[in-house]
């Protein structure tokens, strides 16, 4: 068996503790790693992989290395790569005398997406979830946190029917790391979202509650409204466990808990989430609802918003209160940009109070605290001076801001970044002092060594100092014999001699206690500011929330302003009613082309729509504008309409855009039925659907049936606002029986027979289709579309009573033009083609002479 040396042993130890992390082992200046470790990074990370040998049994192992004092951006490469790294550290000072053990080191971190702090490492727009699920009989809990904020919230959701909700709710938060029991990852979908960990001993039902309350500090988890949601308890504590085991300090930050019900908020799965485009992920540039809305000043207004989109809601007070604020802020132009450039001086203030309770906070962050205060100082004032002369709803908020003016005041007393040690000379008359000792005892050796070098009379003598000697003296070599015999040699050098005096020891000692004490000293202040900081954490966290609701409220009536939204009318009819509607991103992305406002109307009379048009007509723009214009109703925004009157709505579905889902082993016409299911099993009367070619993955007359049963289902049973989009011009009978079944078209026009879309909604069913319009624009061979052409007209005159196998037999007359044909056929067939494409009437004669003279050579090239 091989033998291991002790050093190799205790690696084996920690790594087999951690086998799911790449360990980093510090050693001296290097973090290293070995193994199998050090084959992955190299790899990952582009650093050079060497070997590292030992001398008895084990041989060569491979290993890597990063400098300590770039470790940061090495983890954070790695955890980009979907990995978590283990820190592992010297513990113990030194090693106890005579002992060859190697020197004691334990993992004191494990960096993981969901669990980091440092600034870099994280998206200042979004928030950055770790969250829990805990699947149990009778329901499911969901827990989640950001240890970079302190945000800490359960809820729970009863039955266990109530999985779609479920998952609805995940898709939401877009947690960047999950945990799940082991035995349950297989019953909950997470696909698409962060990395998932799964592991049973975290989710411990019967010490759940305990754990929390300990965490928290309180007897009772009822003053958090969690006492009626255990399961969310369960969750809640394995996020707690977890936290222990990665980033313990980080629950310094975790103070508080929320518990919430998804009822008072619209539910929107992820499918709609998605087919609507509303936020985009976390560091893209895609386009987004929230890239067009974001005209935030800080990363907590630009999370705030994005928990808005995520989350509208459904009481109307407090919709028109975030309205209000929204309001008054449009009408407010020059208040609106004074608070723009107060905002962007308080920089992230709930993260820098994140770093301060961690007691991870620099003197740098600190006078960032102090600025954030200021500023808070400036927007508090400005806010209650315009409260004056006006009822302003933004009072509320400008309360809630607290400028912790006696912290600000003594940041600004003690702390200077760019001095060493970051605490300014005048706040601790210790610190002074020892700060005199240390100039007087060199000053002290200033002049001993002018006393030196005359007493001696050798010019070239200096004081030095290094860190394994000391003070020392430094002749050159050739004058080394003169030096006196009170000298006492300490080093011999290539040209030089070192020696030390009894005296200069003396200066020695006086001037490393001085430097020892202001360290002490420094460390001391830096922790009492830092510790004072840390006391105001209700107050400056109360206005770090404070501050992200202006910001986020200043963002959209900044949005609402240039983009020229309207406030909405909300209320609890059923009505819908829509003038003028755009839709907010494509009109900010195609701004060359300018959008065609559209109205949309849904109520008792009009309760479903169906709309027809040919393809690229715009008619999943305009499902999609609805959904967009409604939820940005209800989280409070203004709306891109002339005037909207919005029926609150409980739910959206929206299945626009066909979407596969490859990956999860199902067909699209699969994927299709079962979000259909879903839909016809959820929405309820209150409910906007916005379905899109229902039945289109099937043959004709399956999805026609479908599509039709689908319908009718919703106008009898649902009962819920619809926009049908749909190619199946056959339902459009559906309006002749039906009362509130209205038709609508994408209106076209034609204009030298071509298709021009206008992009205009109008009442009545399309009188076509237009698609082989649409074919002919993407290019396809002219032989094809005329084709194409023909067999239509033939289907046209069997419409009375045609059936599926008519198709099959129009499918037996074989296109002449598509048997094989000859290489002459060929070139006939492709000059026909390009004749027929030119636009004659963008041609001069000459170029028309030029282009037959063409097509002449190539006609003849075929004989
Ligand atoms: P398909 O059935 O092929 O999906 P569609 O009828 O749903 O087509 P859309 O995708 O909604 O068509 O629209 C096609 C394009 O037309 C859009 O990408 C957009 O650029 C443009 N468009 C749609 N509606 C409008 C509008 N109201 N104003 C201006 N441009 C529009």
């Amino acid at each position: 068996m091989a033998v291991t040396s002790p050093a190799r042993r205790q690696y084996l130890d920690l790594k087999e503790r951690h086998p799911d992390a790449i360990l980093l082992y510090r050693l001296g200046d290097f973090y290293d790693m070995f193994d199998q470790d050090a084959v992955t990074a190299s790899a990952v990370l582009g650093i050079q992989l060497t070997a590292r040998s030992y001398p008895r049994g084990e041989g060569r192992v491979p290993m890597a290395g990063v400098p300590h004092h770039a470790v940061d951006s090495y983890i954070k490469r790695l955890l980009d790569a979907g990995m978590r790294v283990a820190v592992c550290e010297q513990v113990s000072e030194a090693q106890p005398a005579g002992s060859k053990a190697p020197l004691e080191r334990e993992v004191v971190r494990v960096f993981t997406p969901g669990t980091v702090v440092e600034p870099e490492m994280l998206d200042p727009a979004s928030n950055n979830y770790l969250a829990a699920v805990y699947p149990a009989k009778l329901g499911f809990g969901v827990a989640f946190v950001d240890v970079s904020t302190g945000e800490f919230a359960l809820t729970q959701f009863d039955g266990p029917t109530a999985k779609p909700d479920v998952e609805a709710e995940l898709q939401r938060l877009g947690a960047i790391e999950w945990l799940i029991p082991q035995e349950s990852a297989q019953e909950i979908s997470l696909i698409g979202v962060g990395q998932v960990r799964q592991s049973d001993h975290l989710f411990n039902p019967h010490g759940a509650e305990e754990k929390l309350r300990r965490r928290l500090g309180v007897q009772s988890l009822a003053g958090f409204g969690s006492d009626q949601a255990p399961l969310g308890v369960v969750a809640a504590a394995a996020i707690v466990s977890y936290l222990e085991q990665t980033n313990s300090s980080s629950l310094e930050r975790v103070a508080s808990l929320r518990t919430y019900s998804t009822a008072s908020y619209m539910v929107l799965d992820g499918y709609t989430r998605a087919s609507l485009e509303l936020t985009h992920q976390p560091r893209e540039r895609g386009w987004s609802l929230l890239r067009v809305l974001d005209r935030c000043k800080t990363g907590m207004g630009s999370r705030q918003l994005r928990r808005m989109i995520g989350q509208p809601l459904l009481d109307t007070a407090e919709i028109e209160r975030r309205l209000d604020a929204v309001e008054w802020l449009a009408g407010a132009g020059p208040l609106r940009a004074l608070l723009g450039e107060r905002l962007a001086r308080v920089g992230d203030l709930e993260r820098l109070l994140g770093r301060v309770v961690q007691g991870s906070a620099k003197p740098r962050d600190l006078l960032d605290l102090a600025a954030a205060l200021q500023a808070v100082s400036a927007i508090k004032q400005s806010l209650i001076e315009s409260a004056r002369t006006s009822l302003q709803p933004l009072v509320a908020l400008a309360d809630a801001l607290d400028p912790c003016l006696q912290l600000q005041e003594l940041i600004e007393r003690s702390i200077d970044p760019d001095t060493e040690g970051g605490i300014k000379a005048g706040f601790s008359a210790e610190l002074d002092s020892a700060s005199a000792m240390l100039g007087e005892g060199r000053a002290a050796i200033a002049a001993f060594e002018r006393q030196e070098v005359e007493a001696t009379g050798i010019r070239g003598l200096k004081v030095g100092y290094n860190k394994v000697f000391g003070y020392y003296l430094e002749v050159g070599k050739s004058v080394a014999d003169r030096v006196p015999d009170r000298y006492l040699r300490q080093q011999t050098l290539i040209n030089a001699e070192r020696f030390y005096t009894p005296e200069l020891k003396e200066l020695e000692r006086r001037i490393l206690g001085a430097r020892e004490s202001i360290e002490k000293l420094r460390k001391q202040a830096l922790d009492d500011v830092t510790g004072r900081a840390a006391d105001a954490r209700e107050q400056l966290g109360h206005t770090a929330g404070a501050i992200s609701w202006i910001d986020a409220f200043r963002s959209l009536a900044d949005a609402a302003v240039s983009q020229e939204y309207v406030r909405p009318r909300l209320g609890t009819t059923s009505t819908l009613d829509i003038v003028d509607g755009r839709h907010p991103v494509v009109e900010a992305a195609q701004t060359d082309i300018g959008f065609v406002p559209n109205s949309i109307r849904l109520d008792e009379e009009q309760r479903i729509i169906v709309l027809t048009g040919p393809n690229m007509g715009g008619k999943s723009t305009t499902l999609r504008l609805t959904a967009l214009i409604v939820l940005m109703a209800q989280m409070g925004s203004f709306v891109p309409a002339s005037s909207a009157r919005i029926g609150i709505v409980d739910r959206i579905f929206s299945r626009v855009g066909a979407q596969d889902d490859i990956s999860a082993g199902q067909s699209t016409f699969m994927r299709e039925m079962i979000e259909t299911s879903n839909i016809l099993h959820h929405a309820t009367a209150s409910s906007l659907l916005l379905l899109d070619e229902i039945g289109r993955g099937t043959s004709t007359y399956d999805g026609l049936a479908i599509a039709r049963a689908v319908l009718e289902y919703i106008h009898a049973r649902l009962r819920a606002r619809t926009l049908f989009a749909t190619h199946y011009h056959e339902l459009t009978v559906l309006a002749e029986e039906f009362e509130d079944v209205k038709n609508y078209h994408m209106a076209v026009t034609e204009h030298e027979g071509r298709a021009v879309f206008l992009h205009r909604m109008e009442a009545g069913a399309a009188d076509r289709s237009y698609g082989i319009h649409v074919a002919r624009l993407a290019g396809l061979p002219h032989s094809v579309t005329i084709r194409a052409e023909r067999i239509l007209r033939q289907l046209e005159r069997q419409a009375n009573g045609r059936k599926e196998s008519d198709l099959r037999q129009l499918a037996m007359f074989v296109d002449p033009d598509l048997t094989p044909r000859s290489e002459a056929e060929e070139v006939a067939v492709r000059v026909l083609d390009r004749m027929l494409a030119l636009d004659l009437s963008n041609m001069t004669p000459l170029q028309a002479l030029e282009e037959l003279h063409r097509l002449q050579e190539e006609g003849r090239s075929g004989r």
